[in-house]
């Protein structure tokens, strides 16, 4: 049995001019991530995406898997390719979808007569192929009106397909039509959610992770380099900067108020960032910040870091619980890598009584002792670079 996968689009219909284009992009993107499953043609036609095997080579079922994860995808079936003949139809919609129809108790069939040199109309070929279901499987119902199961059988020009509703997609919009942003990724729990946010509102990403061995291990980079492909897969590969962090967070500890550590540290961050994210043509940064979560995440506390920034700071999270990004966390299967226990390099440098209302003359005096040029410029110039699959 021969099948395929049938793709609709989503929000891309609201979209009016742009739609084509969005349309190109999501095409490439399900190209692209098909790449793995081995040969198919992809296709248009009437609004329909078709992903159609070559040969038997092709992993349909981790085609499946990744069609869930493109943004800009509405819903999505599996479907069976018949000849246009009702006997064929029957054979292979009872063997499809034997699964389903074994647990279902009521269904509907639902024809399309699209090619019209089709010999029974939508409505015969809606009651022959149902007639032949319900004699197959003794124990099922037709409810027209609210079905378990809605069986579809459309017969287009080349080949009649048989398929069980549709699966709902990852909506949101395709990445690579709503710009670049840079995603400042840490190993916790806020910041790939945070990233997965802005891919589906179309962003295409590059990460940006700050470590500080020998006080952070390799595992911890580790970590974040698997939670960075569990986000690749919505939002494709994407390039790592890791920026040598060890010097500048020795320096803040040995010359700064240990009350104001943590802002100044996520000053030299944005700082930091923003100059990696400006030369590799990214628009803005991202952060896994959420209002009240630490006392850097005061109104008090961002006023101060977003004042060295000079492009805009998304935060995604800003006003969710934290059970509703753990619960993101856990739909897009960051969760469990998250909560491994190795340190991350705010950790590391945590004060005792860190500064809930910290004021921007304050700690601007404090850090003035440094020299934040040069510690900035010797921190981009060092930075690591990797691309994630
Ligand atoms: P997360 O769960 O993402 O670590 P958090 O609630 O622990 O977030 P913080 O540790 O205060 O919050 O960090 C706030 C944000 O700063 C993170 O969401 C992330 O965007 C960024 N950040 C923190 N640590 C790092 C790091 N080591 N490298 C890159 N970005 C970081
Ligand atoms: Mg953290």
């Amino acid at each position: 049995m021969k099948e395929i996968i049938l793709i609709k689009n989503g929000e891309l219909a609201l979209k009016g001019l742009n739609r084509s284009t969005f349309e190109a992009v999501m095409i490439k993107r399900i190209r692209r991530s098909m790449k793995s499953c081995g040969e198919c043609d992809i296709r248009k036609a009437q609004s329909v995406i078709y992903i159609e095997p070559k040969d038997d080579s092709f992993d349909i079922d981790r085609a499946e898997m990744l069609v869930s994860k493109v943004f800009g995808i509405a819903g999505y079936s599996r479907a069976a390719v018949c000849k246009k003949d009702m006997s064929d139809i029957c054979s292979v919609a009872k063997e499809f979808l034997s699964e389903t129809l074994s647990t279902a108790k009521t269904f509907k069939v639902e024809g399309k007569r699209g090619d019209k040199s089709f010999p029974l109309t939508s409505p015969e070929l809606s009651a022959e192929l149902g007639g032949y279901l319900l004699s197959c499987y003794g124990h099922l119902k037709v409810d027209v009106k609210n079905p378990e199961v809605t069986v579809v059988c459309e017969i287009r020009d080349n080949a009649a397909y048989v398929r069980a509703g549709q699966k709902k997609g990852a909506g949101g919009i395709p990445v690579g039509t709503g710009g670049k942003a840079a995603i400042l990724i840490s190993g916790g729990i806020d910041s790939p959610v945070a990233a997965w946010m802005m891919a589906k509102r179309g962003v295409e990403l590059s990460a940006i992770h700050f470590a500080s061995p020998p006080f952070t291990s390799p595992l911890a980079e580790q970590k974040v380099k698997e939670l960075l492909s569990k986000v690749a897969l919505y939002a494709g590969q994407m390039p790592l900067f890791t920026v040598h962090f060890t010097e500048i967070q020795k320096r803040i500890g040995e010359s700064c108020p240990e009350e104001f550590f943590t802002i100044i540290m996520r000053r030299f961050m944005m700082r930091i960032s923003q100059r990696i994210a400006a030369d590799h043509r990214c628009q803005a940064l991202i952060t896994g910040e959420s209002l009240g979560q630490v006392a850097s995440q005061t109104i008090g506390g961002l006023v101060c870091t977003d004042a060295v920034c000079n492009m805009p700071v998304f935060r995604p999270l800003i006003g969710m619980d934290k059970n509703e990004i753990v619960s993101i966390s856990q739909k897009i299967d960051t969760f469990d890598i998250s909560i491994r226990p190795y340190e991350d390099c705010c950790t590391v440098f945590t004060p005792k009584h860190p500064k809930t209302k910290p004021k921007l003359y304050d700690i601007e005096k404090a850090e003035a002792v440094l020299d934040i040029d040069a510690l900035v410029e010797e921190a981009v110039q060092t930075a690591r670079f990797e691309i994630i699959e």
